[in-house]
């Protein structure tokens, strides 16, 4: 699917609620408009931040971000995640020169330059060894000084088999860790638990409905709220699928018995997606 034209789109947290208290989150502020280039084309979009409305709770100084906004792009960057992770396949997968990276890059409609691709190559290249490693006592403390930090897990990339695993806090969109793995639990519950190593327990957890995101989380941080979201844009469904029932799961999901009905919705989901194309 092509994005039709220009579509201006606002985000808001799929979190509805406190992390830290419960009470209702209400709005921070509006973010400018931004224009990001995925492979599906251009989207127009900006973001509703909220905080908690509750002004005794740490929550009321913090920023809750939308998760799939959020994981469109890396931070600061105008380009999909999908458009450096399709340039890093090829350069470094492929093999294929800058060159002719730009020519991939035509057939989607995507016009631009050598230094852009240089640019992309070099993220994606940190992306894949860890992502600013180096960091890490900086990070925690920043994290600490926050008051707790919302872990969020992307893994909506595909470059190959692999899938491109991207750690971060929601509060700060600081980039914690990421790593290009397979799609099992056990190759994501040693990346989660790498997290919960470096960085202690997240006040909560949002992600897409992947089995082995929501499995590892459940073995690696037990109790901890975590929030499940579609990642329409990136997995390129569309609008189609913002139907009622998915709406729903947007609800905050604290128990883990209720996996099993996930794992049932997230087949409902596949098969939907198959007649939506
Ligand atoms: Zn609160």
């Amino acid at each position: 699917m092509m994005y039709s034209g220009f579509m201006s789109i606002m985000f808001q947290p799929e979190f509805k609620e406190c992390p830290l208290c419960g009470s209702r989150l209400v709005k921070n502020y509006n973010t400018n408009e931004k224009t990001i280039t995925t492979l599906n084309g251009k989207l127009v979009c900006w973001e509703r931040v909220l905080k908690c409305r509750n002004k005794g709770c740490k929550g009321n100084s913090m920023s809750f971000h939308s998760a799939e906004y959020k994981g469109l792009a890396l931070p600061s960057m105008n380009f999909g995640i999908d458009v450096v992770a399709h340039e890093g396949g090829l350069r470094f997968e492929e093999h294929k020169t800058i060159d002719e990276v730009l020519e991939d890059l035509q057939e989607y409609g995507i016009h631009t330059n050598r230094a852009t691709v240089s640019k992309h190559s070099d993220k994606y290249l940190a992306l894949i060894s860890g992502y600013q490693k180096e960091k890490i006592k900086e990070i925690r403390q920043g994290l600490a000084k926050q008051g707790g930090y919302v872990l969020q897990i992307d893994g909506t990339v595909s470059v190959r088999t692999k899938t491109l695993y991207i750690f971060r806090d929601n509060i700060s969109d600081t980039i914690l860790y990421s790593a290009l793995t397979g799609n099992d639990t056990d190759d994501v519950k040693p990346l989660v638990q790498y997290i919960s190593d470096n960085f202690g327990q997240p006040l909560a957890v949002v992600s897409d409905m992947q089995k082995s995101i929501i499995e590892s989380v459940a073995e690696v941080f037990p109790g901890v709220p975590h929030q499940y979201c579609q990642y329409h844009f990136l997995k390129n469904v569309g609008n189609a699928i913002l139907s009622e029932k998915h709406q729903q799961l947007g609800t905050l999901i604290r128990d883990k018995e209720i996996k099993k009905e996930i794992e049932k919705v997230q087949k409902e989901v596949e098969i939907e997606k198959k007649i939506t194309r």
